[in-house]
């Protein structure tokens, strides 16, 4: 993906909103540079905010956190991922492993349901580290204006499962691989 990607692209700045660790935040910044060929750029840590809070749910609004992130101004980055350790949720969704705004400048994941599976079993950090890294690839690439797709190994396939998650490569399919291409020419200034 790298090549023919112009050097004036904008970073994107990650930004770490709680306690995921140095690790973690590297390995999705790796894989956003490796992947996706985009400059990333480290910003200081947030607080979790208090207004995305559910208290009835025990979890945070991912929109309300994109909200909130909105609300800061990053006039020299492409957009913004924050990756989170508190569990997500949507008004529509009993869960959400990350959420971004199509097109626009804002992204949330969170490990929260990344490092076990759904009957409780933990799963190696190799395993946790390669989930977070393809949610975030998959949110960040909304960032770029990119939908979901329907081939099940493609990273803009929409997984609601661990067992989902694991299925896919570490690879966008040749159709949205094209369409990244062309989206991210149209971000550089
Ligand atoms: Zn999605
Ligand atoms: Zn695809």
């Amino acid at each position: 993906m790298k090549k023919g990607i112009p050097r004036t692209l904008p970073p994107l700045g990650l930004i770490e909103m709680g306690r995921l660790g140095e690790v973690a935040v590297r390995v999705v910044a790796a894989n956003l540079q490796g992947v996706l060929g985009i400059p990333v750029d480290l910003l200081q840590p947030m607080d979790i905010p208090t207004e995305s809070f559910q208290e009835h749910r025990k979890q945070h609004d991912a929109g309300l956190i994109l909200k909130h992130l909105a609300s800061r101004s990053f006039p020299n980055h492409l957009g913004v991922l924050a990756l989170t350790t508190v569990d997500l949720c949507s008004p529509i969704l009993t869960y959400v492993y990350g959420e971004a705004e199509v097109g626009g400048t804002t992204a949330v994941v969170s490990s929260h349901r990344l490092r076990s599976n759904e009957d409780g079993s933990i799963v190696s950090l190799g395993r946790y580290y390669e989930r977070l890294a393809k949610v975030s690839l998959h949110e960040v690439a909304h960032i770029l204006s990119m939908f979901h797709c329907e081939k099940d190994d493609c990273l803009m396939h929409y997984c609601s499962k661990t067992h989902h998650l694991d299925r896919l490569g570490i690879a966008f399919c040749r159709r949205c691989e094209y369409v990244l291409k062309k989206n991210l020419a149209l971000r550089c200034s």
